[in-house]
């Protein structure tokens, strides 16, 4: 028989958990990618860079496999179809693949699994995304967490070196299944374009991470390690960064920790991926959703330069500064009472690193909504952010070049008067209960 791999947000050779297993498993291994047209479908802009990014990653994964005398199976399609269509070429036995916890993902793997039982194949799911995932970090009574502090620290109790360890994938490569040389479709044969634009680097920058501390919330400041996209593809390994953030800077390792915080998150509370509030009087709320003010937001003209430079940075290269993404949020739910919902899919069609669980958890965090969220009464002042993280207005300056002259718009709300409208309508809808 033969076993599938079945990549998804592990998009790499090394240290990758499924693929391992795979190898071992005694049958010949045929290494596969969907391009699912249920995602495809949903994205409208035909320039999506995440398509791009995944392309590339196809093409490099597709070469080393070539080295190793076998080759990636693109398919496009729905899943089901494509399926169906592989369990007749081949003689499948088993499909290997790493989980994900997002929502779609988890009917569309009840889906493949069922699918694959009634033809007598199994799906063989492991955990590889994440250090700790679903009840594995719980508190002493056996609930989940909620709180991110307390999380923390029994993660990092609960953290033992082995668990660290990389699978060595390298040393079982002559079991993929040898096959002839197909290419990677281009992006122009699934209907996306291409952008001259680079990403991210792959390899962790050890100096910056260990003065990740101090640097980290400065905008101005190319203090983050921008590794989002890696670990949302999994071109890099969580085992691999998590090793190293040991060594060089424990603030870096709880941001690490953060990302298995709103994955376990979604994980024990499926409301949330449903679109609910986490605490649900915050649903209560009656927001304004005012359209103009919304697309003024989005385009980066409110009149409060940190906020109009983030949403710049987000239109321009599909990444956003974490301190910046924590005040644009903010504004958008205190300042204009647009409900976060509305940031949240904004968000979603623009980050390269873009993740259901942390997108969502952030901005719940924001608007107050989340669990273990800055409390409804705490209303970011954009100004006396922006004098605090970018005391020389160097990154404002970089995204609103035209700050210097005539043409920026007045404050689209005054803060006082904002601040105080958040706060009755937070109160009236919390005080509902
Ligand atoms: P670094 O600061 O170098 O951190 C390293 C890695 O740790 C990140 O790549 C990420 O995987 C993880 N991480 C860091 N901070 C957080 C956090 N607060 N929560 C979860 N993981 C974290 N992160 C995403 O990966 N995808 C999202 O869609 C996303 N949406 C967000 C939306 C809002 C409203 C907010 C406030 C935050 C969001 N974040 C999201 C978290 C954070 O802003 C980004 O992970 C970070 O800015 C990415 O830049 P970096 O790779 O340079 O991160």
């Amino acid at each position: 028989g033969i076993a599938v791999m079945w990549f998804r947000r592990d998009l790499r050779l090394d240290d990758n958990t499924a693929l391992y297993h795979a190898l071992r498993s005694g049958m010949q291994v045929l290494p596969l990618f969907i391009f699912d047209t249920n995602i495809l479908d949903d994205l409208g802009d035909r320039h999506d860079r995440r398509v791009e990014f995944i392309q590339l990653q196809l093409h490099r994964l597709n070469s080393q496999l070539n080295g190793l005398n076998s080759n990636l199976q693109v398919r496009t399609g729905k899943p089901e179809e494509v399926f169906s269509a592989l369990l007749k070429e081949y003689p499948i036995k088993a499909v290997f693949t790493n989980r994900d916890y997002e929502p779609y993902a988890i009917l569309r793997d009840a889906r493949i699994k069922a699918m694959l039982e009634a033809a007598e194949a199994v799906l063989l799911t492991y955990k590889d995304h994440v250090i700790f995932e679903n009840r594995e970090v719980v508190k002493d009574d056996g609930n989940p967490y909620t709180v991110f502090t307390p999380y923390s620290r029994k993660w990092k109790k609960q953290l033992e070196p082995a668990m660290l360890r990389g699978w060595p994938v390298e040393k079982y490569t002559g079991n993929f299944l040898s096959l002839k040389a197909d290419a990677v479709p281009t992006l122009e044969s699934i209907g996306f374009r291409a952008s001259a634009m680079p990403f991210p680097g792959k390899e962790p920058d050890r100096v910056l991470i260990r003065h990740y501390s101090d640097q980290r919330d400065y905008p101005g400041i190319a203090g983050t390690s921008r590794l989002g996209i890696h670990l949302r593809f999994g071109t890099i390994s969580i085992r691999r960064l998590v090793t190293l953030a040991q060594q060089v800077n424990d603030t870096y390792l709880n941001e690490l920790i953060w990302r298995d915080f709103y994955q376990m998150i979604l994980a024990n509370y499926p409301a949330v991926g449903n679109g609910k509030a986490f605490k649900r009087e915050y649903d209560n709320i009656r927001w304004r959703n005012n359209q103009h003010e919304f697309d003024a937001w989005c385009a980066g003209l409110t009149g409060y330069p940190l906020v109009d430079a983030g949403m710049r940075e987000l239109n321009a290269t599909g990444f956003m500064h974490n301190r910046v993404r924590m005040v644009t949020a903010s504004f958008l739910c205190k300042h204009l009472l647009i409900d976060w919902r509305w940031g949240e899919a904004y968000f979603a069609k623009k980050l390269l690193d873009y993740d259901f669980a942390s997108n969502n958890g952030g901005w719940q965090w924001a608007a107050g909504s989340g669990c273990d969220a800055a409390p409804y009464f705490r209303i970011f002042n954009p100004a006396l952010q922006a004098k605090k993280f970018d005391p020389d207005g160097v990154y404002i300056r970089h995204w609103l070049p035209e700050l210097e002259g005539f043409g920026y718009p007045e404050p689209i709300v005054n803060h006082e008067f904002a601040r105080e409208r958040c706060l009755e309508a937070y109160k009236a809808a919390i005080n509902q209960r």
